[in-house]
């Protein structure tokens, strides 16, 4: 992630604000970050997003929905457990999902924040020849996430190599993914050893330095150029092949994960593949490999984490967002006034990051006779600006606020709490986030 900071954006130029300030102040928020990206995916920010009928009463989670909940129970089998996480008891401290009682099946389930790793060795991402040729295309990304459907017993862990495929590529259990960070970990070492200098003894012709010590290819005088491999199982007898047990199998066998090494012989570094059943791969850098062993570690000392039984799921007291009763953020920014259920039920869907805000102060001034204020705000959005910044909206003003003393000390004292906020709250700090909710 890229280094702590904060961004200031100042408006100078607003006039005439309302109660719709806050709006306006969210379009501002993204327009001073033009690397936003419009979208991941781009058929789905292509789509306006349709009208969203208000709630009938009384399908909102918690509450009076309560019974709507038992009633899915007995249609869908889920455990009472399970089902009292939507009625709002209690929730993995790493679900970011949300919950709401009228929720399609599909949809109940609880769901990390995705980690998300850009791979140097895939191609990129086609996005369609709608697109102009700057916009065709954009950088592969692995995501990798915790999952746990509301009837299951513990998480599972997907990988996605490809946005636009709603379908994992790969889902492990928790001890299928911890063997595939100790593969990662061990093929990372072997892909760091350094490759020998001395000249070869009745190698092929093409082969100018001696093996790594851990190849035992027969290399061959007429091996085409891209068979010039180094390669070697990475552990003997299949100990390198992890078998998925969340996955269908094929006539009777299962889907299969297998780390290897190879390195061609004109190649500045070694690659490690993981291959699932012998069809489709992915092919990592060594950093690449140890990044993933890390995320993978990382995600499963946060699956274990306690579930958060302080945290009701039910609207907040009396706060709405776009006129519609806010819930509590999914993410646990503790910081975060809350989201409107349309806005997390289409936070689900990629391309469609939550935009997370929080005022930290208001600072009153004038402007002549006009009264204006200062208005500075926590705002992040999911993805694709993680670090929060601060943002600082002059109301009232048509031009740079003039500040006295007392508003400079006013000002100066929120930008400081702000930045405490930032500070205290690093990403990814799901258990500080957790404690502090
Ligand atoms: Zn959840
Ligand atoms: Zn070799
Ligand atoms: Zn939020």
């Amino acid at each position: 992630m890229s280094a702590l900071k904060a961004v200031v954006a100042v408006t100078l130029a607003l006039a005439d604000l309302d109660a719709n300030s806050r709006a306006v102040q969210g379009a501002h928020s993204m327009a001073v970050h033009p690397h936003v990206p419009q979208s991941a995916t781009p058929a789905v920010s292509e789509q306006p997003s349709p009208p969203r009928p208000r709630c009938p009463a009384g399908t909102e989670a918690g509450g009076e929905p309560r019974r709507a909940a038992l009633l899915a129970l007995d249609v869908n089998g889920l455990s009472p457990e399970a089902a009292s996480v939507a009625g709002g008891v209690g929730d993995p401290v790493w679900c970011v999902h949300g919950h709401f009682d009228d929720d399609r099946l599909v949809d109940r389930r609880h769901q990390a924040d995705p980690v998300m790793m850009r791979l140097s060795m895939a191609d990129a991402v086609d996005c369609g020849e709608q697109f102009e040729r700057s916009r065709r295309w954009e950088p592969a990304f692995l995501t990798v996430r915790l999952v746990q459907r509301l009837n299951e017993i513990r998480p599972a862990i997907t990988l996605q190599r490809d946005v636009t495929v709603s379908e994992p590529w790969v889902t492990c259990s928790v001890a299928e993914a911890e063997r595939l960070a100790d593969l990662l970990l061990t093929a990372t070492e072997r892909a760091e050893v350094p490759m020998p200098t001395e000249g070869v003894v009745d190698g092929p012709f093409w082969q100018k330095t001696a093996c790594p010590p851990w190849c035992t290819s027969r290399h061959q005088a007429d091996d085409a150029y891209a068979d010039r491999v180094h390669h070697a199982d990475l552990l003997p007898d299949g100990k390198a092949v992890i078998d998925l047990v969340l996955e269908q199998a094929t006539e009777g066998r299962p889907e299969q994960l297998e780390v290897t090494v190879a390195r061609h012989y004109r190649s500045t570094t070694a690659v490690i593949h993981v291959i699932k059943s012998e069809q489709t791969e992915l092919q990592l850098t060594p950093s690449e490999a140890r990044t993933l062993a890390a995320h993978l570690r990382q995600l499963l000392r946060t699956a274990s984490l306690p579930a958060d039984p302080s945290r009701l799921w039910k609207p907040l007291d009396g706060v709405t967002v776009g006129g519609q009763p806010a819930f509590p953020c999914p993410h646990r920014r503790p910081w975060c006034r809350g989201h409107s259920k349309s806005e997390i039920v289409e936070s689900r869907q990629p391309g469609n990051p939550l935009m997370h805000s929080g005022s930290v102060a208001s600072v009153p001034f004038t402007i002549g006779n006009s009264p204006g204020s200062i208005d500075i705000s926590l705002d992040t959005i999911d993805g694709h600006q993680p670090q929060p910044f601060a943002y600082l909206q002059v109301v009232g003003g048509d031009g740079g606020g003039e500040l006295d003393v007392t508003a400079i000390d006013h000002t100066i004292a929120a930008l400081q709490l702000a930045k405490k906020l930032i500070l205290d709250n690093p990403v990814g700090s799901v258990k500080l986030t957790a404690d502090l909710g």
